[in-house]
């Protein structure tokens, strides 16, 4: 009997960022286009980890997360953003962002409704709309500066319009929205009583004089609270380098959160719990560690910026996050970004993402963009010059000379 793939998941495409990756195993690239860090994670989380196991911290933890984790992280966000979480009854700790965005859209989110994604989006979300029985409906930012209208978010909207996502800083531009954004966003969202799902999993990564604007606490005091409109996750992969170890958190209504348990722990019944330990141990890490971290990502980016710039792309300097967007129009290069990307993996040995990965309404605009990851040590970034030089040489030389 033939397999008969399940309806919603057929229009769910493979990642093409895991694609692109498998490639670039393959022939030995280098990894630009996954944003997995390659710098090491820091020793005082190793440490903790290895006690933990070795303490015998190995069987499941309390499906919603060891109290210490709850309390550390709403310790940390009331300390940065002065917002108040009940980490009893209102903080989740999940197994990654990812996970923690599916709970929240599987427990909101039902056959029939609509869930506005902000695109170009990180390529998750438009899947956990989709495992829910939601419909994704677009709203499209440009570049050079990925500004938020109201005119956009009103002409995406419906009576059936569930929830909104928001993803600041913004994976893939480097998009920081500013508070006036923020808050047209909430006003929307009281306005038309519908949710706002925060993915913050780069609150800490910013550059220059940027802020990060937390929805939850710009939203203090206000009718958005009031109705608990307010889902916000985050996570510990990014800006402590642990990927792999799949932790995060979801933070909302004490309501809410009994239906996010619930989805959580039937999926996965707890995130890891040796390494819940030593996410403890993260979070207690001192503000020095955030400046080293930041300033170290402000060298990167100069770094990235200066090589795109020198062989022939036109990069967008990214507020926060680490990846940046660049046009390749000078390369005249007669294909779109997919094509661009497998010439730039196979003859110049670069793994990075098209832009269409990122665009579902606007394909169009993702045809001419490439996004780079800039997670790498200098060294590995530098080492992208030389490939990128002999690259642009070859593919640009027959048109330019
Ligand atoms: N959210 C964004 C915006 C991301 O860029 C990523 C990873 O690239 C994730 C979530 C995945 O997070 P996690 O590892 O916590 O599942």
């Amino acid at each position: 009997m033939p397999f008969r793939p399940v309806e919603r998941l057929r229009s769910i495409e493979p990642s093409q960022i895991r694609e692109n990756m498998r490639i670039a195993r393959e022939v030995n690239a280098i990894n630009l286009a996954q944003g997995r860090p390659d710098f090491p994670t820091d020793p005082a989380i190793l440490m903790s980890a290895v006690r933990a196991i070795a303490d015998g911290h190995n069987q499941y933890s309390v499906s919603w997360g060891l109290e210490e984790l709850r309390v550390a992280v709403a310790d940390s966000l009331a300390e940065r953003f002065g917002v108040g979480f009940d980490p009893d009854a209102e903080v989740t700790i999940t197994c990654g962002v990812t996970e923690a965005m599916v709970a929240a859209i599987m427990s909101l989110v039902q056959d029939g409704d609509e869930v506005i994604v902000i695109e170009p989006a990180h390529e998750n979300y438009v899947p956990a709309i989709r495992f829910a029985g939601g419909e994704p409906k677009f709203v499209t930012l440009r570049p050079p500066d990925y500004a938020l209208t109201v005119d956009e978010l009103e002409q995406a909207a419906t009576e059936r319009t569930r929830a909104i996502i928001l993803n600041t800083p913004h994976n893939p531009s480097g998009h920081v929205f500013t508070r006036e954004e923020t808050r047209l966003l909430l006003d929307f969202c009281a306005r038309r009583n519908c949710y706002l799902i925060t993915d913050e999993i780069y609150d800490q990564l910013l550059y220059d004089e940027y802020e990060h604007i937390m929805p939850a606490a710009e939203a203090r005091n206000t009718e958005i609270e009031e109705k608990g409109l307010i889902v916000t996750t985050g996570g510990l992969s990014k800006i402590y380098a642990a990927t792999g170890w799949r932790l995060g958190y979801v933070a909302a209504t004490s309501e809410l959160t009994n239906y996010i348990r619930t989805v959580h722990d039937y999926l996965t019944i707890c995130a890891p719990t040796p390494l819940q330990h030593a996410a403890v141990t993260a979070l207690s890490l001192p503000e020095s560690y955030y400046q080293d971290l930041r300033q170290s990502f402000t060298r990167r980016r100069a770094q990235i910026m200066s090589i795109l710039k020198d062989t022939g792309f036109t990069p967008y300097e990214p507020q926060g996050a680490y990846y940046l967007m660049a046009e390749f129009e000078k390369w005249n290069f007669e294909g779109d970004s997919d094509a661009f990307t497998r010439m730039l993996i196979l003859d110049g040995g670069i793994a990075t993402v098209p832009g269409t990965a990122f665009y579902y309404r606007d394909k169009e605009l993702g045809k001419r963009l490439v996004r780079f990851s800039f997670a790498k040590s200098e060294e590995t970034i530098e080492s992208v010059r030389e490939l990128l030089e002999h690259c642009y040489e070859r593919e640009a030389a027959p048109l330019s000379g």
